[in-house]
């Protein structure tokens, strides 16, 4: 039981984070520096993996785009890169550290600038929230759990794993997995402050929710990007709620 008590303090003191803007309270067992190194290491495997975009315009315009988001992040310490992939999967992502990705084929849902800001946003939010680290804490925390529970309860080593298992972890780790619901509200909520300060319209935020809503009853295909973002009614309204908290200056 020692090793149990030290495992947990360990956890406790392990790290607690703040998110930007929401101010929630995390608990993120990664330091910045390993996340952002897996970010990089993931960034890597992304651009191998991928067909890069040949076009120097639609490249320009979204660097552009990122590039005025990143610049009213705060974190300067980001490398970031903005990176347009030729692929009709409407998806974007952005990797800790600041290696941003858009599909071409988010892009022809996102009908103006302000949208693809609102998209921009969204997805440098959960990096800037690092919400990647703290699922991944999460799910290594509930494992270590499990196994000090089964210890403290005295279940047989063979059979810590199965209790482990039964405990519902799972031991894949992933940076590009849905999010739940409470980070989705809290990058919408950080997403359409950025777009907003770097100077785009927020209302198109919501315009933008509304076709993917649109699509998705229509039963057009936008899987992977929506099923980690479900574009319903109880988002469109949590932003419409939060528009009209932004600051009267920008
Ligand atoms: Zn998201």
């Amino acid at each position: 039981m020692k090793l149990a008590r030290f495992v947990l303090i360990g956890l406790l003191l392990g790290g607690c984070a703040t998110a930007p803007l929401t101010n929630r309270t995390q608990f993120i067992m990664i330091s910045s520096e390993q996340e952002m190194a897996l970010g990089a290491t993931e960034a890597q495997k992304v651009v191998q993996s991928s067909k890069l975009s040949g076009d120097k315009a639609l490249q320009a315009r979204i660097k552009r785009i990122g590039e005025r988001i990143a610049a009213v992040s705060g974190r300067s310490d980001y490398v970031w890169e903005f990176n347009v992939i030729q692929d009709d999967t409407p998806n974007a992502f952005c990797l800790p550290g600041g290696k941003v990705f858009f599909y071409t084929g988010i892009l022809k849902i996102t009908e103006n600038d302000d949208q693809i800001a609102t998209v921009m946003g969204h997805e440098i939010a959960h990096a800037l929230a690092r919400h990647g680290a703290e699922r991944m804490s999460m799910q290594s925390a509930s494992n270590i759990g499990a196994q000090v529970l089964a210890a403290a309860l005295n279940v047989p080593p063979e059979y810590r794993d199965l209790y482990a298992q039964a405990y519902g972890v799972t031991s894949q780790v992933g940076l590009i997995l849905p999010y739940s619901r409470k980070f989705e509200n809290e990058a919408d909520q950080i997403g359409v402050y950025l777009m907003w300060k770097a100077g785009y319209n927020p209302a198109q935020a919501l315009k933008f929710w509304e076709n993917m809503e649109k699509l998705s009853s229509k039963g057009q295909k936008a899987p992977a990007f929506l099923s980690t973002h479900p574009a319903d009614s109880e988002r469109i309204k949590a932003i419409r709620d939060y528009i009209p908290l932004l600051p009267a200056q920008r």
